[in-house]
């Protein structure tokens, strides 16, 4: 025995004697459970639907997803942590990082030593960014040249209708917040392919070489700067920085401060005949950012456990980077509160909580898809509408990078899950040796804390457009809630 938390474990497993299953009792199912949902929750299902596809529309950079987060938490009775000189149970809190990054919390009745409970999700999205660098014109035509973030298939952004966010920052420390192609009226931006008549050349290329990365620079205009001289150069090029000069009030040299994200343009629209799905970017991980906040904010009474969400900048990259789940921001923030509980508390105090934690690793996963069976597991792939999918371990090739979560705190979920009537699957990522992938999981796990990643399955990960079914969103957000209110046991 390591600790006292397995010696509990152990001894409350030998307490209870083992019983025979009756024949069928606890057979796995993974299938379609939608079949017997009542009225009122296929009510409730659709407006959570309803209400997610509005936030997705909104959150499309993990700029836009903060801001939009903590304008619906704020409106739950939320308030920024600095506004805090102590904090009690039944405090609602959230803290902010650059921006992008949120921590946000309801504490709970037993003290922060025991542990939270935390939902960590990411809101950061694969896209195309825009180069330090950007305007060039090539031509006569002027372009943005970008550097993509994030796993893509190239080929699936080109010839395809782009929004253009960010925010561009002055020396004077300033700066103009863009948003070009979503709203009305707007113009969009687009990424040129080669005709297929003249496309031969691409067609035999592997799928990955078929579009250059170096050739995905988004048509930024066509036209010559009316006002430019007769003889100068780059006209094309002097007309975009002339309309970004007149609609922002910046010059060339502020791009270099500037980040600014291309994304698909267009809303979130119900997908199939049934209306059984969201077309959305981004659901990867808004899906589950967004569910673990509506159950944070939800949360009903003051939880035994301090429930917190945590929602990172950089996934996509390999969490890296300040905002990133690799950074001390979330031991920080846990810190932070154990201060406020108690200013006595030192640094013991912080690393107790830590490690004495509990965390739903809250990223989506793939669903299998019937057009590609090579992907699946023999069975162990989440399927659609069977609820969001505990994955024990990600990695690739042997486990490789991934924190597998110990077959103790899985049995507890199960029970959490269960006695709330979650619909939920089991599985893992695709078949042996086939690929594979990561998540936050293993940062948390470095604390010592218990972590499995569970999430929505999507089809069409990482695509422009991504698909997950509204049954699953909704029961994302129930499993959530269930793990953030659970009781102690
Ligand atoms: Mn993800
Ligand atoms: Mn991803």
């Amino acid at each position: 025995m390591r600790n006292a938390k397995e010696k509990n474990m152990m001894q409350k497993t030998d307490k209870t004697a083992p019983r025979a299953a009756k024949a069928g009792e606890g057979a796995i199912k993974r299938e379609d459970r939608t079949a017997g949902m009542s009225k009122a929750d296929r009510a409730a299902m659709e407006k959570y639907a309803a209400d997610y596809a509005g936030y997705l529309g909104i959150a499309k950079t993990e700029r836009r997803a903060y801001a939009e987060a903590v304008r619906r938490i704020e409106k739950r009775g939320f308030r920024e942590l600095s506004t805090f000189k102590t904090l009690k149970p039944g405090d609602k809190v959230w803290r902010g990082f650059h921006g992008k990054t949120l921590f946000a919390t309801v504490i709970g009745r037993r003290p922060l030593e025991a542990g939270v409970n935390v939902v960590g999700g990411h809101t950061d999205a694969p896209r195309i960014d825009l180069k330090p660098v950007p305007v060039a014109e090539k031509g006569g035509i002027a372009y943005f040249d970008t550097h993509y973030y994030g796993g893509i298939k190239k080929f699936h952004w080109v010839a395809h209708p782009l929004a253009i966010y960010g925010r561009i920052c002055r020396k004077d420390g300033t700066g103009a917040d863009v948003s070009i192609g979503d709203a009305a009226g707007d113009p969009v931006f687009m990424i040129s392919d080669i005709l297929p008549h003249f496309g031969k050349d691409q067609a035999s290329k592997p799928m990955s070489e078929g579009i250059a990365a170096e050739n995905m620079d988004i048509l930024a205009a066509t036209t010559p700067d009316p006002g430019a001289d007769g003889d100068a150069k780059d006209k094309v090029k002097a007309h975009v920085l002339r309309l970004l000069a007149e609609k922002y009030g910046v010059a060339e040299d502020d791009l270099v401060s500037a980040e600014l994200e291309a994304v698909p343009a267009g809303m979130p629209r119900d997908c199939g005949l049934d209306r059984s799905m969201i077309a959305g970017y981004g659901h990867d991980d808004r899906v589950c950012a967004y569910a673990g906040l509506k159950a944070l904010a939800d949360l009903d009474g003051v939880p035994a456990r301090t429930a917190v969400v945590l929602l990172c900048d950089k996934e996509e990259i390999g969490s890296v980077g300040a905002s990133g789940m690799d950074s001390t921001f979330f031991e920080n923030s846990i810190a932070e509160l154990v201060v406020r509980r108690n200013p006595k508390a030192g640094d013991i105090a912080v690393r107790r909580a830590l490690e004495a934690s509990r965390m739903l690793s809250a990223d989506v996963c793939a669903a299998a898809d019937p057009m590609f069976p090579d992907a699946d597991s023999t069975g162990n792939m989440a399927r659609m509408n069977a609820g969001p999918c505990m994955i024990k371990y990600t990695g690739a090739g042997g486990k490789s990078g991934a924190s597998d979560a110990r077959a103790e705190f899985i049995a507890s979920l199960r029970g959490v899950f269960d006695s709330a009537g979650v619909a939920w699957q089991a599985g893992e990522l695709g078949r042996c040796e086939k690929g594979g992938g990561g998540t936050i999981a293993k940062f948390m796990a470095r604390y010592g804390m218990d972590v499995v990643d569970m999430g929505t399955p999507l089809l069409n990960m990482h695509a422009p457009w991504e698909l997950a079914s509204k049954f699953d969103c909704w029961m994302t957000y129930r499993a959530y809630a269930a793990f953030l209110g659970a009781k102690e046991r």
